[in-house]
Order: C-alpha cells, then structure tokens, then sequence
C-alpha cells in the first residue's frame, strides 16, 4: 500500500513537472533513443515523446505528415534520407552556435543541406558474422563483397530492405560508387540468391547473426560490440575492395509544434556529454563533436578502406527513389 501511495505521488509529481514537451522520431537502436529521453528528462522537466522508426520509414512518415507535422525533432539514421528531407522542404534551417565544434564531415553535411540537417555520427558498413555457425557450417569467414556471392552462403545472409533501412540505402549507393551502376545491379542481383530476408529494419540482421538465425550480415560494424558484449559470438569486418561510412544526422522538422523545446533539444544532441550517451547505450559510432571522448570500441577509420562517398548525390531525392525503384524491379522481384 505505501508502495502504491509512493508511486502515486511520484507520477503526480512527474505530470506537473512536464510543462514542456518534445516530438522526436528516433532512428538509432532503442537502448540509445530511452537514454536520450531518459537523462533529457531528467535533467531539464521536458518530457520526450520517443517513436522508433528506421531512416526510410522516418522520412515516409514525415512526408505523410508535412501539413500537419507532429514531430519537433528528427534524431539519427543515416545521412541520405535526412538530405532528402531537407531538399523536399520538410526541415527547417537551423544554424547551431556549435557547429565549429564538429568535425569537417558533420559540418558539411549541414551546408550541403543548406543547414537543414546536421552529422551527429558516423559509421563504416560491412559485415558481421556468426564464427560458431560458420564453423558448424565449414564455411570461411566474409572478407570482401565477391566473397557474399559464393554459392555456399546460400540463404545464410540477411540484410534490410533499403526501402525502409538507411543501411540497406547505404550499401547500394556504396556498391553503385565502387563498382559502376549496372555492375552493382549485377552484384545486386547474385546477393539475392543467397538472402534468406530483406529485414525492415537495418539493425535486425546483425541480431539474427549474433543469435545464430543467419551466419553473414550486411550491417554497420559498429553495432557489433554491443551483441558481443551481451555474449554472442559476433564478428565484424569491413569488406576488402572498399566500403562507405553513413553520416548519422538530426534535422528540425519545419513546422515543429514545439519549436523552441526542438532547438533546445537539437543543441543538446550536440554537446560533449549528450554524443557520450552513445557508448553508455553501448552504441560505438564516432562521434560528431570533436570534443567528445571516443569509446575504444569505435571502429578505427583509419584502418578501413573507405571510398569517397558522394554524400550530395546519394542523399538527392530522385536519385534515392530511382536506385531503390531499380532495386525493387530488377532485384527484389527475383524469386
Ligand atoms: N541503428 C544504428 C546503430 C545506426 O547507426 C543506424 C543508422 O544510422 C540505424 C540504426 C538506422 O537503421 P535503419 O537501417 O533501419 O534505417
């Protein structure tokens, strides 16, 4: 009973503390967007309102929205689809006080977007692996992406549907940059035979593997320490020929209802301390203040082979729905 009378007051205590709220579409794994919230909360009374959705299906909601917006904030996902956006006129131009605090790639990002969109991330993709099920299976680990169209991982690699994942946008626009159109449909086209699932969202593949549902994933390397440190085997990798890094972003949506409680939101995703809750959440992507500390768990960049990633092409509206519209007829309808 005084457990009850306890938790009643502090509920009561809790409501008339929210004088303030904010929307935010969260498009990193849930343990990171509750941290967020949570210690936002915590720290200033304003209450954040957390809905999940992948990159793609973010900015699907947005568009639907955009009379009538119901989200302040767009938090994380990868860079293209928040570019998009900010090119169809769904965010709203914003120049943080600390931009000169990020790196070069964050910074551009936002220019690029007429300062519509801001790097808070970034992060290499490549594979991850399950080496117990490989071993079981007699099969050698992934180096490279010819190595994903041996016969022998026949219905043993996930990854998402780039429709509705930032990854899987990300790794036909990487594959398109290393090897020229037509030669990454081809590619595209042999990965097929041997997908088991086209996911819906970006991070479920790297879980299947972890769990042994799959022994390969498409997926970014830095989701791998976190299953590893809940005690899967897991490994990652980056692929040989050359890979691509996303730029995660956060974008204010134009319209906000809540406009000034969405700046003050935005500033605070910027700061040394906010970009740290990343790696409490266990999440190992590189942050974008240059201020803030790097877990050892970060991939290291310099030791990939990364291309030179066109992130203006890429994250252009027609030439998103083009790639994944050819990706749909010439590849997802294949049996
Ligand atoms: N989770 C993490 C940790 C990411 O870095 C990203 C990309 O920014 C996503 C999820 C995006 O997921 P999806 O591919 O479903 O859009």
């Amino acid at each position: 009973m005084k457990k009850l009378i306890v938790a009643a007051a502090l509920g009561l205590s809790c409501a008339a503390a929210w004088s303030q709220q904010v929307n935010v579409i969260c498009s990193v794994q849930a343990e990171w967007c509750n941290m967020l919230a949570t210690v936002y909360a915590r720290t200033t009374g304003v209450k954040v309102n957390m809905s999940l959705k992948g990159s793609g299906e973010a900015l699907a909601q947005l568009l639907a929205e955009k009379e009538n917006p119901k989200t302040d904030v767009w938090f994380g996902g990868t860079g293209d689809p928040h570019l998009q956006a900010a090119e169809q006129g769904l965010t709203l131009e914003y120049k943080s006080a600390s931009l000169p605090q990020l790196h070069d790639w964050a910074q551009q990002q936002a220019k690029q977007a007429g300062y519509k969109t801001v790097g808070i991330y970034s992060g290499p993709l490549g594979f991850g692996y399950n080496p117990e099920l490989l071993a079981k299976r007699k099969l050698q680990a992934p180096k490279a992406w010819s190595d994903l169209l041996k016969p022998e991982y026949k219905g043993d690699i996930q990854v998402a549907n780039p429709a509705s994942s930032g990854t899987a946008y990300t790794m036909i626009a990487t594959l398109v940059q290393l090897m020229g159109e037509d030669k990454a449909f081809d590619y595209l086209k042999g990965l097929h035979r041997n997908v088991s699932q086209y996911t819906r969202s970006g991070t479920a593949p790297i879980k299947a593997v972890a769990r042994g549902e799959t022994a390969v994933s498409i997926s970014f390397v830095h989701d791998g320490p976190q299953e590893r440190m809940a005690g899967f085997p897991i490994e990652t990798v980056t692929p040989a020929e050359g890979t691509g890094a996303e730029i995660g972003s956060m974008s204010i949506i134009k319209g906000a209802r809540n406009l000034e409680a969405a700046k003050k939101f935005y500033e605070f995703c910027l700061t040394p301390g906010a970009q740290e809750l990343a790696a409490a959440a266990k999440q190992y992507q590189l942050p974008s203040n240059k201020a803030a500390k790097v877990d050892a768990n970060v991939p290291d960049f310099k030791k990939i082979r990364l291309i030179n990633y066109d992130y203006a092409k890429y994250g252009a509206s027609a030439e998103r729905k083009r790639l994944i519209a050819r990706w749909e007829k010439e590849v997802n309808s294949l049996p």
